[in-house]
């Protein structure tokens, strides 16, 4: 791969807006609070799918990092996670009678911080989803830690409870900027957190990392990376961190001389593509870097990956429950999402069992743009005569409007389109947001409206 491809600066200048990260379309900017109970046991009773993907979202952390843009709850108190997996119980009873002819392909623990459990906790949370969903014999079991007020030995238990991924937040090693974030912790305790998950059968570990925090410079980034590179992990995760302090208050602690101007940002994030990919990484896309064995890669290399809520997948065909407070589900054809806020959660179980708040029954037009822009984020192309063959339709006559819209990017040598594909090149990779909202229909809608992050 020939990473500087990547960086034409006229180009990434030209078409450095804002845009979605197409973990669906339509994106939860579409949800509506009309999408109800009903909806979600229509769509469970029409989806071809017999595989589940269960996610769990646990919002708890111990301590609040001032670049978090999350949906969370800081708190010291263990007992506040007793209360909630009584009501997680209670959702999961509820649910679960919908998916008796499911087969749970893959669990998925996120947050806040998952690892905020105790093993016991965790104990209990894994027993009532085997007690309540069909277990395949083969899954994936996958769980974000923080690498912080744990023991090593919790991979032991995480082993045994049948994980076998692991993501930790890493961020940044460098000791000053883990102060202005606050986010102190260990790379000697992560080291041997990933080696002692590897020993215990992990089979995938990734390692989350921000560019743009405070004090960050190519000198302190290039140790991070270097002490990424000596713990020889599967994937890594490589985020942009947005400075938005209007909205996420605990931002307000970083300023703003802290923080690397757009120039210096850019040659991090450079810095950090041409390492990872120096590295033996494959950019498989959308802050996502993955070793050329895993998984992902190969997907990608053979047209067969895919993108969800969590990010890419391998697995197609599958419906996806989110359980807890603000998750989000994709069943058949419909996206839905339950409460945001813990009380509002905790008083919907109680009322009804479940806690969706929104969400979208999605139409045909939904699912066709959807399978393009799918296409595009996960493999830099589409095949025309696929799509049309699936929903017999003509493609060229059938997005026509959106064929027209691709024209600057045909200009730039960005895309090619010829009578049975659309190309992307290599060097629009920064680009494929921009290149995926031509086909989105509610795009125009929100424009000019900043409801996303810039695509750079
Ligand atoms: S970054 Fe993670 S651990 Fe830190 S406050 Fe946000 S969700 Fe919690």
């Amino acid at each position: 791969m020939q990473v500087a491809q990547f960086f034409d600066k006229a180009l990434l200048a030209k078409y450095n807006t804002s845009g979605p990260r197409y973990t669906s379309y339509p994106t939860a900017l579409e949800f509506n609070t009309e999408f109800e109970q009903a909806d979600f046991a229509k769509a469970v009773s029409q989806s071809p799918n017999r595989d589940l993907s269960l996610y769990i979202h646990i919002p708890f952390c111990h301590s609040l990092c001032y670049y978090c843009g999350c949906n969370k709850i800081v708190t010291r108190r263990r007992d506040k996670a007793e209360d909630y997996l009584l009501y997680l119980a209670k959702e999961v009873a509820d649910r679960a009678k919908y998916f008796g002819d499911h087969n749970v392909t893959q669990v998925h623990l996120g947050g806040g911080t998952p690892s905020f459990l105790t093993k016991e906790q965790l104990t209990t949370l894994v027993n009532l989803l085997k007690q309540n969903f069909n277990f395949a014999e083969q899954l994936e079991m996958s769980i974000e830690v923080d690498p912080r007020e744990i023991e090593l030995d919790i991979t032991d238990h995480l082993a045994n409870l049948g994980f076998n991924r692991m993501s930790i937040g890493v961020q940044d090693v460098d000791e000053v900027v883990q102060i202005a974030i606050n986010r102190t912790q260990s790379t000697r305790f992560i080291q041997q957190l990933v080696e002692r998950a590897k020993s215990v059968g992990f089979n995938s570990i990734n390692l989350d990392l921000i560019y743009g925090l405070p004090h960050q410079n190519q000198e302190t980034f290039s140790r991070t990376l270097a002490a990424v590179e000596s713990m020889n992990v599967d994937r890594i995760s490589l985020f942009s961190y947005a400075h938005l302090p209007s909205r996420f208050a605990a931002q307000r602690k970083l300023k703003d001389e802290w923080l690397p101007d757009a120039k210096k940002k850019f040659s991090l994030m450079r810095f950090a593509i041409e390492t990872l990919c120096a590295q033996g990484f494959d950019f498989i896309g959308m802050d996502h870097f993955a070793k050329p064995t895993d998984e992902l890669a190969i997907a990608q290399k053979n047209g067969t990956l895919h993108r969800n809520f969590q990010g890419y997948t391998t697995q197609e065909n599958c419906d996806l429950l989110g359980l807890g407070v603000s998750s989000i589900s994709a069943i058949g054809n419909s996206f839905s999402q339950n409460n945001k806020e813990l009380k509002g959660y905790y008083k919907a179980v109680d009322q009804q069992g479940h806690a969706i708040e929104k969400g979208r029954m999605l139409t045909t037009d939904d699912v066709i743009r959807g399978q393009v822009i799918k296409a595009l984020m996960c493999n830099m192309k589409v095949d025309k005569t696929a799509i049309a063959k699936q929903f017999d339709i003509d493609f060229d006559q059938y997005f026509a409007d959106d064929l027209v819209s691709l024209s600057a990017f045909i200009d730039d040598g960005l895309v090619t389109v010829t009578p049975s594909e659309i190309i992307v090149a290599a060097k629009a990779r920064l680009l494929i947001r921009n290149i995926c909202m031509t086909f989105d229909a509610y795009m125009k809608q929100h424009i000019n409206q900043q409801r996303f992050s810039r695509v750079i």
